[in-house]
C-alpha cells in the first residue's frame, strides 16, 4: 500500500532541506551558473551541514549508508531531491558522494570493494564517484558500447571514450562500463572502477552546456588504461548471465525516481516565482484584464506538478517495499520531465520580458529543466520502457 501522508521524520527532512535549499543554495545559484561552477566553500558547507548524496537520510542516489530505516530510503531520497532542486538543480547533482556510482557499487560490489569504494566517503573532505556510461556512439542504446577491456595478467585493459559524465573528473573513481567484444551484446558488458591516477586514465574536455552550467559534465579517455583486476565489481563469476548490462540497468530503476522529483523541484520553483510575482502584480492593478486566462495557467502549472509528484513518490515507495517498479519508474521520469519543461516554458510566457532576463531565475530553470528530459534515459525511450512493459504480458516486443 502507498501513503501518501507524510511521517514526522520526512517532514523534518523535507523542511531541514527547504531551510538549505533556500539560505545556503539560492544565494550562490545564479553566480554558479554565471561562472560555469559550484564553489568547493559550498560543497564543504552542505557536506558539514549533513547534506551529501551519502550522507542524506535517504542515502541520497548513491545508496550510501544515511541514517533512514531500510523502508523509507527512497521516499526520503525523492523528497530531498525535490527540495534541492528547488534551491538548485545543478548544486543538488554536483553534491559530494558516490552518486550515480554507488547503485552499481552496493548493487554488485563485494563487501570488500564496497568498504574500499565506499569507505572514503566517510572523509570529512568532499568526495565524489561517478558513473560512466555513455559514450560517443551510445547514448540510449545502451547495449552498444564501445568501450573495450580485455584481460592481461592481473589487469584489464581499457580503451574507449565516455561522454557527458557527470563529477568525472573530479571523482575519486568512476564506475565505467566496457566490452570485452561489441559483437556479444548486452553479455560482454563488464563494470570496473577506475581510480584517479590509473594509468591511461585522463579527463578530456569539460563540456559547456545549455543548462545545469554549474554542474561538471566530463569526456573520459581510457587508452590502454590498466585497471587491477580486483576493481571488476563482483569479480568474474558474476558476469555469467549479463550481470553487467543488468546492474547499468538497475541502477536506473532507483535513480530515475530521484532524477524526476529533481525536475517536480524546479518546475515548483518556476510555478512559485511566477505566482508570487503575478499576485504582486494582479493586486497593483485594477481591473485585472488577464486574470482568468493567468489564473487558468497557474492552477494548470500546479496540478500537473502535483500529479508527476505523486507519480515520483509511488516510484519510490514501490522501491522502499521491494516491489519492482521499472514501469513506474520510467512513468515518473517521462510525465515528470515533460510536465516541468512545459511549467518552466509557461513560466517564461507569463512573465513577458522579465522571463527572458539573464539576471533572474526564470531563464535559468527554462534552461535547466531541459536535460531532465534527456539525462538518465530521454522521454521518447522512458516511454518506451512503459510500452514494452504494457505489451510484455501478451508475448510482443515493442
Ligand atoms: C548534463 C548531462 C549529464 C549527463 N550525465 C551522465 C552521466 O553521469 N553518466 C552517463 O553515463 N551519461 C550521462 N549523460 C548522458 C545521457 O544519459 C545521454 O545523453 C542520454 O542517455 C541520451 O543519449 P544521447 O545523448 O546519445 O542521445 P541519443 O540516444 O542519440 O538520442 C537522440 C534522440 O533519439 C531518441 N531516441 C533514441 N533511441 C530511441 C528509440 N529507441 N525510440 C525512440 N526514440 C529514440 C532520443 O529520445 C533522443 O530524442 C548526461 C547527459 C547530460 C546532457
Amino acid at each position: 500500500m502507498i501513503d501518501f501522508e507524510l511521517t514526522e521524520t520526512q517532514r523534518a527532512v523535507r523542511d531541514f532541506l527547504h531551510w538549505v535549499a533556500e539560505h545556503e543554495i539560492r544565494p550562490v545559484a545564479l553566480q554558479a551558473d554565471e561562472e560555469g561552477d559550484v564553489p568547493l566553500e559550498l560543497l564543504r558547507r552542505l557536506k558539514e551541514l549533513g547534506v551529501t548524496l551519502d550522507t542524506l537520510p535517504g542515502g541520497g542516489a548513491s545508496g550510501g549508508d544515511g541514517e533512514a530505516p531500510e523502508h523509507q530510503r527512497n521516499r526520503l531520497a525523492v523528497l530531498a531531491a525535490e527540495e534541492l532542486a528547488w534551491g538548485d538543480a545543478a548544486v543538488a547533482i554536483s553534491l559530494p558522494g558516490a552518486g550515480l556510482g554507488g547503485p552499481p557499487v552496493q548493487l554488485m560490489g563485494t563487501p570488500e570493494q564496497k568498504e574500499r569504494f565506499l569507505g572514503i566517503f566517510r572523509d570529512p573532505e568532499p568526495r565524489w564517484g561517478a558513473y560512466a556510461l555513455t559514450e560517443p556512439e551510445a547514448g540510449s542504446d545502451v547495449a552498444a558500447i564501445r568501450t573495450t577491456c580485455r584481460k592481461e595478467g592481473d589487469h584489464w585493459v581499457l580503451n574507449g571514450t565516455k561522454l557527458f559524465i557527470t563529477n568525472g573528473a573530479r571523482a575519486s573513481w568512476n564506475v565505467v562500463f566496457a566490452t570485452i567484444d561489441p559483437a556479444l551484446g548486452r553479455a560482454g558488458h563488464r563494470v570496473f572502477v577506475v581510480e584517479r591516477g590509473t594509468p591511461g586514465f585522463t579527463v578530456g574536455r569539460i563540456m559547456e552546456k545549455m543548462g545545469l552550467r554549474a554542474s561538471e559534465t566530463a569526456e573520459l579517455i581510457f587508452d590502454e588504461c590498466r585497471v587491477p583486476a580486483e576493481n571488476l565489481l563482483g569479480g568474474e563469476e558474476r558476469y555469467r548471465q549479463g550481470e553487467g548490462f543488468r546492474t547499468a540497468m538497475q541502477t536506473f530503476d532507483g535513480t530515475r525516481p530521484m532524477v524526476a522529483a529533481m525536475a517536480v523541484g524546479i518546475g515548483r520553483a518556476a510555478y512559485e516565482y511566477t505566482r508570487d510575482r503575478l499576485r504582486e502584480e494582479l493586486t497593483l492593478s485594477r481591473p485585472i484584464p488577464r486574470y482568468g486566462v493567468i489564473a487558468e495557467r497557474l492552477s494548470w502549472m500546479e496540478r500537473e506538478l502535483h500529479a508527476a509528484r505523486l507519480l515520483v513518490w509511488q516510484a519510490a515507495s514501490m522501491a522502499d517495499q521491494r516491489i519492482p517498479n521499472s514501469k513506474e519508474a520510467s512513468m515518473a521520469k517521462a510525465y515528470a520531465g515533460t510536465v516541468a519543461t512545459r511549467v518552466c516554458a509557461a513560466a517564461v510566457e507569463l512573465l513577458g520580458a522579465v522571463g527572458l532576463r539573464h539576471d533572474r531565475w526564470v531563464e535559468k530553470w527554462f534552461r535547466d529543466i531541459k536535460v531532465f528530459d534527456i539525462f538518465e534515459g530521454t522521454g521518447q525511450v522512458q516511454r518506451l520502457v512503459v510500452a514494452r512493459r504494457l505489451f510484455e504480458p501478451y508475448g510482443l516486443r515493442v
